[in-house]
């Protein structure tokens, strides 16, 4: 892009004006040190096994080195956070370094925890490896779940100390510091659009919006206006596409900021995320939004909606009429209500349409009855998938009743209750062509047998906290296979540990 001669290029933190981007430079690790990279990922983005163990991956991957001809930067953008406009936020602790192309496709390789930017705002740019084990992990996870996400490169160790908490004696609790490299078609956001809008910078609006469509919507054509509808409309689908996987998988995003939400509709920034363990719409991990329960995993498709109401505010002034914006966000809940459906009864093994009525039923008693027995969310639907045509009531109830948190209770009211929805459900099952075997192995393909739970990244941690990164290995390598069946590791599939009941792990 055309600098403005007037641009500022040093790094101090500021309002940053008339610009999308600042170049800024990571900060030198004092002692690097590489935990964990993706092999897969590496091939992605064409960089070999042998590599990864180089001097190079070590020094660029933990921003001790640039490479040779590029310019890292940070990205300027806005957001509403938690429902309210919060103004300039911008990279504080991402750096984009580079964009590589490879087999015909464009990635951008961001580091994130390299230090200060222009954004930074009054924190320190830093990640803890905590956060980053979290983010690292949770992506390569969600990818192999067949849900849309950023992918995670390599989990290197800074070196340096951070700060994040003060002990309740007043003395600073340190912790380790950490860069993950993540990589995706861009890190742009819905804010980066709000941005330029709110500041009433038109021009720079129109630019960036003709940008984003050339680089990564290149199937977009026609008039200027005709392009900027399209655009929007790519956006609502494949936001929707993704909402749907995560209400599939029981992932709770946490913060759907509008800075958090980015335009290629993949899963970013994994801060303070979670999975339902117990199924529970009203549940979300971030401690934070206790009060509002605005993140709430049961809100996640009207919050996308209620973001993308304000992706399209911010494109309006190159529109300018409502109408066919409009329209792109009610077909959005229109189409997620109808998608919706159908997934869940996928999840229940029901792929034929019968009784529009007999389906509802089925599936809002069941949401209902699941928190009666604060019922496991993935170990009831991968049990459900060994369930046969032919089994009684009681026999198919004994086969998922290990998910229930509260089996004591599985009597009187409870019991009759799950013996009522299993009723219609195997009456229903039998209306359905599979045998019970291919049934089962399709539904195994929807319902996953294991996700990273908030213990196990908390295991995860704490090992990694003595220097012990065995079990990050153990599962990134589990999570690849989130789908099949891994008799060594058939441990994971496990309800979440009591001591584990309240949130474990956090954001920063
Ligand atoms: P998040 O909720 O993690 O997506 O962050 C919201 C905003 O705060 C983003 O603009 C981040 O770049 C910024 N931010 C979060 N943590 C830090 C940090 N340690 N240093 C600088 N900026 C940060
Ligand atoms: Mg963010
Ligand atoms: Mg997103």
């Amino acid at each position: 892009a055309e600098l403005p001669a007037d641009t500022d290029l040093t790094n101090e933190i500021r309002q940053v004006r008339n610009t999308a981007f600042s170049y800024v430079n990571p900060t030198k690790p004092s002692n690097p040190k590489l935990i964990h990279a993706s092999e897969e990922v590496a091939e992605l983005v064409g960089i070999s096994k042998d590599e990864i163990q180089s001097e190079e991956f070590l020094n660029v991957f933990s921003g001790k080195e640039i490479l040779p001809e590029t310019k890292p930067y940070a990205m300027c953008y806005a957001g509403h956070q938690f429902g309210n406009w919060a103004g300039q936020l911008g990279d504080g602790r991402a750096i984009n370094l580079t964009e590589v192309e490879n087999n015909n496709q464009f990635f951008t390789l961001q580091l994130k925890g390299a230090g200060k930017t222009p954004y930074s705002r009054t924190a320190d740019g830093l990640a803890v490896l905590r956060s980053s084990i979290r983010e690292y992990l949770c992506a390569e996870a969600m990818y192999h779940l067949g849900v849309p996400t950023t992918r995670s490169l390599s989990l290197m160790l800074s070196g340096d100390q951070v700060l994040r908490d003060v002990l309740y004696n007043g003395n600073p609790a340190y912790e380790n510091g950490a860069i993950v490299c993540r990589v995706a078609p861009s890190f742009i956001r819905f804010g980066s659009f709000e941005m330029l809008t709110a500041r009433n910078e038109l021009k720079n609006l129109k630019q960036f919006v003709e940008y984003n469509i050339k680089h990564y919507f290149p199937e977009i054509t026609g008039e200027p206006k005709e392009q900027y509808l399209q655009f929007f409309k790519k956006v609502a689908d494949t936001t929707r596409e993704m909402i749907l996987h995560w209400q599939r998988v029981g992932f709770v995003h946490g913060v759907m900021n509008t800075d958090n939400m980015s335009i290629h509709g993949i899963t970013i920034d994994y801060g303070p995320y979670g999975w339902l363990e117990n199924y529970d719409p009203n549940w979300t991990p971030n401690t934070t939004d206790s009060q509002n329960k605005r993140y709430r995993f049961g809100n996640q498709p009207q919050v996308a909606h209620w973001n993308l109401y304000q992706l399209a505010n911010a494109i309006y002034p190159l529109i300018n009429e409502t109408e066919e914006l409009e329209k792109i966000l009610e077909s959005f809940m229109d189409d997620f209500i109808l998608d919706y459906k159908e997934m869940f009864l996928n999840k229940l093994g029901l792929f034929i349409s019968t009784s529009a009525q007999i389906d509802n039923d089925l599936t809002d008693n069941l949401e209902a009855t699941l928190q009666l027995t604060e019922t496991d969310m993935t170990i009831f639907f991968r049990n459900l998938s060994s369930i046969k045509k032919s089994d009684s009531v009681e026999k198919a109830i004994e086969k998922i009743q290990y998910s229930f948190y509260k089996i004591e209770e599985v009597s009187g009211d409870i019991l009759d209750a799950w013996k009522k929805w299993f009723t219609v459900y195997l009456e229903r099952l039998n209306a359905e062509e599979l045998s019970d075997e291919v049934r089962s192995r399709k539904m195994n393909s929807i319902n996953p047998k294991y996700v990273l739970r908030n213990y196990m990244a908390q295991l995860a941690i704490d090992a990694a906290d003595k220097e012990d990164y065995s079990l990050i290995n153990e599962l990134y390598t589990l999570l690849q296979k989130p789908y099949d069946e891994q008799p060594e590791y058939e441990k994971w599939f496990a309800k979440r540990p009591d001591w584990a009941r309240t949130k474990v792990g956090c954001s920063m």
